[in-house]
């Protein structure tokens, strides 16, 4: 191994920016803003090296690196004039974890760590103030305890209720009848005493001993050493492997540790600590935004226990948040220097990393100090507004832009807010803090919350304020809604990056004992009331506007933003596969059209059996005797049938519409029950009995591999010549009304060249009666679907009948790792989980599988029919990474659900960039 750390101070680091696989996203920022020359305070990064080979070794540090340490932390001690461990001038650091990713809150952070009785009365000394030395002091414990010792922070709970209660009689506050949050309110913190605080210190130490049977450990080196060992074991505690699994994160990277010299944002009034986004993390708009909080420490502002202050003063027109009382309290009116400042290292730090920065800074008497930069989280919204604003601004290039956005997130964009006209009842309003709108069961616990989503139910996760250990629950939950916190805190950030609607900071309600108060306002913001919300009741959120209403609120469709509009003509002009919709009925082929749609790739014509006025000539038909029967009873469904694809063809005008004959197994169709059953006697003139041994018939072992697809149609041919004659009546009187329509008749669940040539004649002898009917002629191409292992192998066979191959990835993926969709739930999750399948084959294609057969397919169709044209209509078609393969593999198009469509076109515009690029460049450029 190669150095185990790495040095940064004083205008110089040993890293950089690139180095984020080493160093940390964390220690990576820290290192590059010290060589920009920002203020920040010097410290040393662990590696990520080191973090693998402790977990390698069974939890134990390298040898060497202890060395190493002691050697960094004296370069820290010359360039700062402190020692630790020394009363007379201590230096006191944080130690801090930091993976590759950002994982913020999963991991642990320590801060004023190298302390004890006698280094805190030198802190009081240098500083000024018993009481901010005693309180870090305090704060150090009960961290270390949790994190390092294993002793959780409730522990210690009830001390810091009697220091409160001894503080509370000091200043003559009578504390009898208040609870622990009145009491919190009416005693905070800043108001504990140095007599409170020392009493609470050595009751603190006392339960740890209680608890662990050690003292408190005194020696700041060995405090160093468990801090370090305890943050590489947050790499794996419950929270951050949940975190892990949902952003695909390997296990491998390991975090970094950063030792840093601390600075204190909570020596007074003239010091600070805050977060800044250098552009809006939820709208995108251009504007430095963040908040701060006066004479605070760390994670006080993200923690959401007091709200935080704006930075700068709302402009002219001002923010709608904003009024005069938060211009009054910004950083901007309390600090100018500092703010201005801030602005223009902001500003810096933006243009040096080319994206939207999110910043933590601390303020100390004054002085400015930068903890933290990293690429911001955004919304998918925020996201294209960034990318596109960049661009325009030339800051990036279109094609940067065109890769910014991560493709999953633009599908929050896709779907409904809140019908502002529908009639709705406002319960309370909070902050806007991660938009869109979401209806569901109020639950108040994240386990709640999983548990009741796990039963189907659609849940909004009610918080007073949300920590890392929630993470499970708000995954699970369709909104947030927390009571305190400010628009960084836990639950907003978290919210937006998983595209998940959260109102927080809503200070009209309040949440206890499984319950929820809403305090009722009215224009003039005085209470008029309360409202009790239980668990289970239904709320509905607008995270975009931050209000909370009663009951469930009707939705309206998504309205496209112009910038999106921008982004995905910049993708079109340089993707090279072409993207179609998966549509059955005219209404959604009008929605896939609306999103961009080249086409349907599947038009499944089973689902137009199920309407109410058509499931009992379906029946009639699977059930009659012979073929005269079935003929009448497809004669009755033709009509249907033409209706629906003349709405299809006129919706998809000029473009190829792709319609799969029947595919399901016909018992899918059959009566459910004793009354449908009696019903359909009654209809057909067949006794009850006779009807229910006809079903029995039609039983199977295993429908899926049975009687279905195209198995259906050679042995009764006449239901695919109701099909086609359907299709081909429709697309000429379309044709007719001067409509363009490009109709492709696909066979679904082939293997045999024979069964091609069957259907085909089959179509073809329905097509020249048709035309010659009609007394006109429509081009329609013949194909099949690929969904079996042999019509892939047989592909060169298939092709030499078939015009185009679409893949159905669902039954090939289900064919070829022999494992049934609908029954993998079992076990396909602790498939992921033991690594044997890096994701859900049904979502991600099984690339080294499936996507064999799929290349294989590809060379002998080609092979046997140049030109050929391939697709895929299955799930996969709309999956990000899938489509990368499918660019590769040199397919002709993708088919997705109708939201599905944008996400395709901009990932498959990213594919191509990406194949593009990794070819090398073009001649041409
Ligand atoms: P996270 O990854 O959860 O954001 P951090 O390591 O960034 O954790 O630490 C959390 C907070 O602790 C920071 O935002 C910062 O305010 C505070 N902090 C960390 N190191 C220092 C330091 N050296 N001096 C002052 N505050 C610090
Ligand atoms: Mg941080
Ligand atoms: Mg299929």
């Amino acid at each position: 191994m190669a150095r185990s750390i790495y040095f940064f101070g004083a205008g110089q680091a040993d890293g950089d920016a690139q180095q984020k696989d080493l160093l940390g996203g964390k220690g990576a920022g820290l290192a590059e803003m010290t060589r920009l020359g920002i203020p920040v305070p010097p410290g040393f990064t662990v590696t990520t090296e080191v973090c693998n080979a402790y977990y390698a070794a069974g939890k134990v540090l390298p040898a060497g690196v202890e060395d190493e340490i002691e050697a960094a932390i004296g370069r820290l001690e010359s360039l700062l004039d402190a020692r630790f461990g020394s009363p007379e001038a201590p230096l006191l650091v944080s130690v801090r974890s930091g993976a590759r990713a950002s994982m913020p809150g999963m991991m642990d952070t320590l801060l004023n760590l190298g302390i004890n009785d006698e280094i805190v009365a030198g802190l009081a000394r240098r500083t000024g103030s018993e009481r901010f030395a005693l309180d870090a002091y305090r704060r150090f414990i009960l961290t270390y305890s949790d994190i390092v010792l294993g002793v959780p922070r409730d522990r210690f709970e009830e001390a810091l209720g009697r220091a409160r209660r001894d503080a509370a009689a000091r200043l003559g506050v009578d504390a009898t009848r208040l609870n622990s949050a009145e009491l919190e309110r009416k005693v905070p913190d800043s108001l504990l005493d140095p007599e409170s605080l020392a009493a609470l210190i050595q009751r603190q130490k006392e339960i740890v001993v209680g608890a662990t049977g050690n003292a408190f450990p005194d020696d700041p080196r060995a405090q160093l050493g468990g801090a370090i060992r305890a943050v590489f074991d947050s790499w794996n505690n419950h929270r951050a492997q949940v975190y892990r699994k949902m952003h695909d994160i390997p296990e491998a990277w390991g975090t970094a540790c950063n030792v840093q010299a601390m600075v204190f944002g909570n020596l007074g009034d003239d010091s600070g600590t805050g977060v800044a986004f250098t552009r809006d993390p939820s709208t995108g708009e251009r504007r430095f935004y963040g908040e701060w909080l006066p004479n605070a420490q760390g994670e006080d502002v993200v923690a959401g226990v007091r709200t935080p202050h704006p930075l700068s003063r709302s402009g002219p027109g001002g923010g709608a948040a904003s009024d005069d009382a938060d211009d009054a309290s910004s950083l901007e009116a309390r600090m100018p220097e500092a703010h201005a400042q801030l602005v223009a290292v902001q500003a810096r730090l933006e243009q040096h990393f080319r994206d939207m920065q999110d910043l933590e800074f601390t303020i100390q008497r004054g002085e400015l100090f930068l903890l933290q930069c990293r690429t911001g989280k955004r919304t998918g919204r925020a996201a294209v507004r960034i990318a596109v604003e960049m661009a325009r601004e030339g800051l990036i290039s279109q094609r940067e832009a065109i890769l910014r956005v991560d493709p999953g997130s633009i599908d929050q964009l896709l779907h409904p807010s809140i019908d502002e006209g529908a009639p709705k009842r406002l319960l309370a309003r909070g902050l806007p803090a991660s938009p869109g709108a979401a209806t569901g069961q109020v639950v108040f616990s994240a386990d709640e919350a999983e548990r009741r989503a796990g039963q189907g139910k659609a849940v909004i996760l009610v918080r007073s304020e949300t920590s890392p250990e929630d993470i499970h629950g708000m995954k699970a939950a369709r909104g947030v809604l927390t009571a305190r916190g400010g628009m960084t805190s836990h639950a907003a950030v978290v919210a937006r990056g998983m595209g998940k609607s959260c109102v927080a900071g809503c200070s009209a309600i309040s949440v206890s004992q499984g319950q929820m108060a809403v305090t009722i306002y009215d224009d003039h913001g005085h209470a008029t009331g309360s409202i009790k919300v239980k668990a289970g009741d239904l709320i509905t959120l607008d995270g975009g506007t931050g209000r909370v209403y009663l009951g469930a609120v009707p939705t309206v469709p998504a309205a496209l933003s112009g910038e999106f509009e921008e982004l995905i003509g910049w993708a079109d002009a340089v993707r090279r596969l072409r993207v179609r919709s998966n549509a059955d009925t005219p209404h959604d082929a009008r929605t896939a059209r609306n999103f961009g749609a080249e086409g349907i790739g599947l038009c499944r014509t089973e689902h137009m059996f199920f309407d109410e006025e058509r499931i009992d000539a379906m029946r009639e038909m699977i059930l009659a005797d012979g073929e005269a029967g079935r003929r009448r009873a497809l004669a009755k469904l033709l009509p249907f049938q033409r209706g629906d694809f003349l709405g299809v063809f006129r919706e998809m005008a000029g473009l190829p519409v792709t319609i799969r004959l029947l595919d399901p197994p016909l018992h899918e169709f059959l009566p459910q029950d004793e009354a449908q059953l009696e019903q359909l006697s009654k209809a057909m003139g067949i006794s009850a009995k006779e009807l229910r041994r006809k079903s029995q018939e039609l039983a199977e072992y295993n429908p899926m591999l049975g009687h279905r697809g195209c198995r259906l149609a050679i042995t009764s041919p006449e239901i695919y010549e109701m099909q086609a004659r359907a299709i081909l009546e429709a697309a000429c009187e379309v044709a007719a009304a001067g409509i363009e329509v490009e109709p492709e008749i696909m066979i679904p669940l082939s293997m045999t060249r024979r069964e091609l040539a069957i259907t085909r004649a089959l179509v073809e002898g329905v097509a020249e009666q048709v035309f010659a009917e009609k007394g006109r002629r429509v081009d329609v191409r013949f194909g099949t679907m690929i969904e079996l292992p042999r019509a892939a192998i047989m592909a060169g066979e298939l092709a030499e009948e078939a015009e185009f191959f679409s893949f159905g990835t669902n039954d090939l993926t289900q064919t070829t790792l022999g494992i049934s969709r609908d029954d993998a739930g079992r076990f396909l999750g602790a498939y992921v989980e033991a690594g044997i399948f890096a994701k859900d084959p049904f979502q991600s294609l099984d690339v080294p599988g499936v996507g064999a057969l799929v290349e294989l397919a590809r060379d002998r169709g080609r092979a046997a029919r140049p030109g050929l044209k391939l697709g895929v209509c299955g799930e996969h078609g709309g999956d990000p990474s899938s489509i990368a393969f499918f660019e590769r593999a040199g397919l002709d198009y993708v088919s997705c659900s109708p939201f599905r469509v944008p996400v395709a076109r901009l990932a498959a515009a990213q594919a191509a960039l990406t194949a593009e690029s990794a070819r090398g460049p073009r001649a041409t450029d």
